[in-house]
Parts: C-alpha cells; sequence; structure tokens
C-alpha cells in the first residue's frame, strides 16, 4: 500500500472507536473501487475515504472547540445539527493536521454528510462509498443501490439522497438546506436523462 495512505490510516485509527475505523476502512476501499470503474485516481479516492470521518468522534464540546481553532464558520442549522459539524471540522483537520493539500479532497471531505447541488466526481465517489461501504448496517434500498453504484454515480446519489430524506422526515428530523438544492438537482438530471431516452423512443 502507499505510504502516505499507510500513514494516514495508522493516525486516523487513533481518534477513531473501533466501529468508525471499520466504516472508515469500508469507505476507503470502497471509494477505491468507485474510482476503478468511473476513471477517477484511486490513491486520491482512498485518502479522501481513509479522512472523511476524521473528525466524527471528538466529544461535542471539543468539536465546537476545534471548529474555533480552525475557523470553521457554523450555519444555525449546523450549531443545532452537531451529527453536520464532522464533515466541515473534518475538511478544516484534513488540511491543518493531516496536510492535505488537494482541494478535491479537502471539498469531498466537507461534502460527504449533506451532498451539495455542485459535486465533481470525487465528491460523488465519497459520498456514494460512504452510503455502500460493506460494514454499513440495513439502509433503504441498500442493495439496488450498491449494484447502481457502479455504473451510475448520479443515479446512486439521487437515490441516496431521497432515501435518506425520506428517513429524515419520519423520523420527524430536518433535512439540511445543502441536501434539499442537492436532491433537487440531481432529480433534474436523472429526470433530463429519462426525458430524452423516451424522445429517441419516440424517434
Ligand atoms: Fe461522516
Ligand atoms: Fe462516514
Amino acid at each position: 500500500m502507499n505510504e502516505r495512505l499507510n500513514d494516514l490510516r495508522k493516525k486516523i485509527k487513533k481518534v477513531l472507536t473501533k466501529e468508525r475505523y471499520e466504516h472508515t476502512l469500508g469507505v476507503m476501499y470502497t471509494a477505491g473501487n468507485l474510482a476503478m470503474a468511473h476513471g477517477e485516481d484511486i490513491d486520491k479516492a482512498m485518502i479522501a475515504g481513509v479522512l472523511h470521518d476524521c473528525a466524527k468522534c471528538y466529544p461535542e464540546d471539543e468539536m465546537l472547540s476545534l471548529c474555533k481553532k480552525h475557523n470553521v464558520f457554523l450555519s444555525e442549522f449546523e450549531i443545532n445539527n452537531h451529527s453536520l459539524i464532522h464533515a466541515k471540522l473534518g475538511a478544516a483537520l484534513a488540511r491543518d493536521i493531516y496536510g492535505i493539500e488537494s482541494e478535491e479532497i479537502i471539498s469531498a471531505i466537507r461534502k460527504h454528510t449533506t451532498g451539495d447541488k455542485e459535486m465533481n466526481l470525487l465528491d460523488k465517489i465519497i459520498y456514494v462509498a460512504d452510503y455502500i461501504e460493506p460494514y454499513r448496517g440495513e439502509l433503504p434500498n441498500i442493495d439496488g443501490i450498491r449494484r447502481i453504484a457502479f455504473r451510475d454515480l448520479d443515479r446512486a446519489i439521487f437515490l441516496i439522497i431521497d432515501s435518506s430524506m425520506a428517513h429524515l422526515k419520519e423520523r420527524g428530523k430536518v433535512v439540511d438546506p445543502a441536501t434539499e438544492e442537492a436532491y433537487e438537482v440531481f432529480r433534474g438530471l436523472i429526470n433530463d436523462r429519462n426525458n430524452v431516452r423516451s424522445t429517441k423512443i419516440v424517434v
């Protein structure tokens, strides 16, 4: 294994719980596989995967003080929904503590929880890998999404956002505005594609 990746893996193991570390390895390998399938740089995808939850296991008060220390601005929504903070803080820690210079890796970490209306290939790979990695417990529609992810990332993202939003709403939780925006964008994309396809059939 690439030395840099190995080094990051050792560091990350120390700041995560056992379960979170297993999930992290699952995301790392899944991201590598998705990179193979979709033509992204494999090392870059695996590094983003290994770091994506680097801020996840700090106690809440420490997370907030780390945000101050690393100049992470939190929206009102994030202050009230602590589970979202780790993505933004993780992006800052990747840069400041783990020495990541690639803006693409930092962006993929930042967007991995909520998704975003603008996602590049690496953002998409990490977002999807986080959902489909093999250690994930039962999630709605997981088998179908796993199959689709290796052929069609956009459709996989649409399905993930769709089921995550339904899941949140079912439990009476509010959906992050970034997720709502991403949902609209990916729904539009899939609809346009379906329209093109049906036009072709008519022609
Ligand atoms: Fe996460
Ligand atoms: Fe994760």
